[in-house]
């Protein structure tokens, strides 16, 4: 066999050459720990291409080891990869161990605290290393270290290895090649590292934290991991050697509270040093970080630090307060805190400390988290909500009518659905958790039951939705408060400040309008007016003026809806105070309008006075084989082109009145779901000729900016002619995702988990922008658009608006703006500010 020297195990001093690249991210910590003159014990780096070249078989001669056993003769090894995320083999202690040492340690601290250190040795050494079966090493009492090493020898035909550097041979080889295993690779590049990761490894002389006066090891760190607050916590276990228990074991709290004995009342000292240290720590590693360290007859010895693994909006606070202390600048704040962990803060969160009772998994749609009872119907959402009772609306998909259920609920949760269906849309917009896509429950609304699992739950049973993790869980769980402080509203001052594409917002309502503001959107980037008559009071006008067929009938309801739209964007105007409202066009797929069973079309028939007969006719002829492929959108507004007047009248009414009383508003009216030139053409010639209407009546002056929506492939490949006729362009990346791709948004849910799961579409193209295809429609709309017009306002209004990859293609595609939900848009933000830092 090849003799390799391990020169490369390179002892870690300040000055020594460590290198992240090539020796990891924990030799380059202690490294900074030991130029901070904090009393590391003495440690070695093995490098990625030393540990790479064990692993090919090459030996470690055992005379370049014998150096690192000079002080106590038990030495510990870790891993040590690029990225801590990326793991690693578990680390090896009290390497070293042989008779004669144990002896001697029998002199030292006594021959339970020796025999402890050996067994643990012998144990891990003969199941990690020696790969023997775990159940012959479970040892306990008098005997076991002798019983231990029976066994070893008798499985193994050879004597417990007493030679130490001989050991620790066998365990960085063994280590080597568990990095190269299968799972461990999977694990990691789940965590995104690339499939050939370097491993350094870490080989650390032990601190004794066994034998008499105060001896054990610890953690501390200064910082609460949920809340970001400072707090001391951590614990202090006397007579324990990692994971060896020692006589006399005894765990202390850090500091002195009413929970009992402290290290801070036991030794004082040693805890003001451990504060110092890492106060140290924080200003020179430039983190908050958790400190392991040992104590060893009352003297400290720092053995690792690692960064503290934090929840969401604990990182935005020890981010910001990280800044605010001058120990990184305002810029490295923003890029280090997830955009994704905003949405978190703004909603109820499910406490990660307390364990989850699962009961099915879905789509994380809408994020936050709530509690309530099951309920069925929108009907009994509402009386829930009377009864002053929190509910979840559990629905297998949902429909319009179920909206003032919707309002009335906690939570969300349907079994069918992706990311833009009607439910996730509308959740997000009102800012409440939902899961859609949860396809392992089975609904039966007629008995009032869930299935989830072998779990059978009913009406009024008390579950809890995490639209964060998509996670349904049994019962009430812990929550905790949304987190608006003071440490979110900086973050977002100083996302400002670093520039990057306007983010807006899509709003239907005032409430929405309101949330926009509230989170400094530039504007609303997307009203979907048909979202204007989802509830229950506007519901029948909406179907009135859809199952009009006479022109006559018509007018009459078009009439009665101008007064509601002239109202609705009079009070968007108002709440946007000259900031840029963008009101696009009816596009109602018309099926979401109509009712879905018997019920429902009795109660239209009772509604519009109209009998049951000519309903259901009246809706057959409506119905649509493929609804979303339709009379949709311009379609709509150039067959029954009185529509589009009525809401270009109200736009331009509202305008007056608004411009009136407060700021000067310039509308924006945008047109849904174009694929040809003409289109615009058409309508743009109408509504010129309402706007000079209005003028005229009113006496009253005011422009404009009419734009399109870019939703089919064909207007993306045609944008350069649908330019010439627009003022701006928004990209409606929902319809443009579900025509490139020719996939449903409402049912690809059903399929979409195995999809992804099988790496068919890396993610969710309804979710992050598929750069390759739809992105490539979309750079291709843009140049064509800016050739023809160099001035045009671009802009991407779909889902993908709110999401962080998909932002940053945008900022990268010269994008003016992206448009999302109310509350994605401190999300949104931060993306945004992270693409031009
Ligand atoms: C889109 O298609 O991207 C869009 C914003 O419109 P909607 O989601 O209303 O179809
Ligand atoms: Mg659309």
């Amino acid at each position: 066999m090849n003799m390799h020297d391990i020169s490369e195990a390179t002892e870690i001093t300040p000055s020594g050459r460590i290198d992240r690249a090539d020796h990891g991210w924990r030799a380059k910590c202690l490294q900074r720990l030991v130029r901070m003159q904090l009393p590391v014990p003495r440690s070695f780096a093995i490098s990625a291409d030393t540990v790479r070249m064990i692993a090919q078989g090459r030996r470690v001669h055992p005379d370049a080891l014998r150096d690192v056993f000079a002080g106590s003769g038990l030495v510990s090894v870790r891993p040590s990869a690029v990225m801590p995320d990326w793991g690693g083999p578990g680390t090896i202690l009290n390497v070293g161990i042989n008779d004669s040492l144990h002896e001697r340690l029998v002199g030292l601290i006594g021959q339970d605290n020796a025999d402890a250190i050996y067994l643990a040795f012998v144990q891990s050494y003969a199941t990690h290393i020696a790969r023997l079966d775990p159940d012959m090493f479970t040892q306990d009492g008098p005997n076991a270290l002798a019983e231990a090493l029976r066994c070893y020898r008798d499985e193994m035909d050879a004597p417990f290895p007493q030679d130490p550097a001989e050991q620790l041979a066998e365990v960085l080889r063994s280590m080597a090649r568990a990095w190269d295993g299968p799972t461990a690779r999977l694990l990691r590049q789940a965590k995104g590292a690339p499939p050939d990761a370097p491993l350094g490894l870490v080989v650390q002389e032990m601190a004794l934290a066994l034998g008499p006066g105060l001896c054990g090891s610890g953690t501390i760190q200064f910082i609460d991991p949920v809340t970001g607050a400072p707090r001391v916590t951590g614990r202090f276990r006397g007579q324990h050697h990692g994971a060896t228990v020692g006589s006399g074991a005894e765990t202390l709290f850090l500091t002195s509270d009413e929970r009992g004995p402290s290290l801070q009342d036991t030794a004082p000292e040693i805890f003001a040093d451990l504060v110092r240290f890492g106060i140290a720590a924080r200003e020179r590693l430039r983190e908050e970080m958790q400190i392991e360290f040992v104590v060893t007859e009352g003297r400290i010895s720092v053995i690792d630090a690692t960064r503290v693994t934090r929840s969401s909006r604990a990182s935005v606070r020890i981010a910001v307060s990280l800044a605010r202390d001058g120990v990184i600048p305002h810029d490295e704040a923003l890029m280090r805190v997830e955009p994704r962990a905003l949405a978190d803060l703004l909603h109820h969160q499910v406490d990660p400390r307390v364990p989850r009772k699962l009961i099915a998994r879905g789509i994380d749609a809408s994020p936050g988290a709530a509690t309530g009872r099951i309920v069925f119907s929108a009907a009994a959402a509402q009386s829930a909500h009377a009864r002053g009772e929190a509910c979840v609306l559990v629905r297998r998909e949902t429909v319009p009518e179920d909206i003032r259920g919707m309002h009335a609920s906690v939570a969300v949760l349907t079994e069918r659905g992706g990311t833009t269906s009607h439910a996730a849309v509308i959740a997000r917009g009102l800012g409440l958790p939902c899961i859609v896509g949860a396809t392992g429950l089975a609904i039966d609304a007629r008995a009032r039951t869930l299935r989830a699992g072998d779990q059978l739950l009913h009406e009024g049973d008390e579950i809890t939705i995490d639209g964060s993790s998509g996670e349904v869980l049994a019962g009430a769980a812990t929550l905790l408060p949304p987190a608006l402080d003071d440490a979110f509203t900086q973050l977002l001052d100083w996302a400002a400040e670093a520039g990057g594409l306007d983010v807006r917002a899509n709003a239907d309502t005032p409430e929405d309008a309101i949330t926009a503001r509230r989170f400094h959107a530039k504007g609303i980037g997307l009203c979907r007016t048909e979202h204007m008559f989802f509830d229950a009071e506007r519901l029948p006008a909406m179907r009135e003026m859809i199952f009009a067929d006479s022109p006559e009938d018509r007018r009459l309801s078009l009439e009665r809806i101008l007064p509601m739209q002239r109202k609705d964007f009079t009070r968007l105007f108002e709440i946007m105070a000259g900031l840029p409202v963008t009101i696009r066009l009816f596009d109602p797929p018309l099926h979401e309008f109509l009712p879905h069973d018997r019920d429902g079309l009795r109660e239209l028939a009772e509604s519009l006075d109209l009998p049951l007969s000519h309903v259901t006719r009246r809706v057959e002829a409506l119905t649509e084989f493929n609804p979303m492929l339709g009379m949709r959108g311009v379609r709509l507004g150039i067959t029954v082109p009185e529509i589009y007047d009525m809401q270009a009248r109200a736009i331009f009414e509202a305008t007056v009145e608004a411009s009136r009383k407060g700021d000067p508003v310039v509308p924006e009216i945008m047109i849904p779901l174009v694929s040809a030139m003409r289109e615009v053409e058409l309508v743009k010639t109408r509504i010129d000729a309402v706007a000079a209407a209005v003028r005229n009546e009113m006496r009253a002056d005011f422009t404009f900016r009419l734009g399109v929506m870019v939703e089919t492939p064909r207007a993306a490949l045609r944008a350069g002619d649908i330019a010439a006729h627009s003022a701006f362009l928004s990209f409606g990346t929902n319809d443009l995702t579900q025509m490139t791709y020719g996939l449903s948004r409402d049912d690809a849910g059903r399929f979409m988990g195995t999809y992804v799961g099988q790496g068919v579409y890396a993610e969710d193209p309804f979710h992050v922008l598929d750069q390759d295809g739809v992105g490539e429609l979309l750079l291709t709309g843009v140049r064509r658009a800016r050739q023809q017009k160099p001035s045009i306002t671009l802009s991407v209004c779909g889902e993908h608006g709110g999401n962080p990859e998909s932002i940053a293609f945008c900022h990268a595609a010269d994008i003016d703006y992206v448009s999302c939900s109310p509350f994605r848009v401190p999300v949104a933000r931060l993306a945004a500010a992270q693409s031009a830092i």
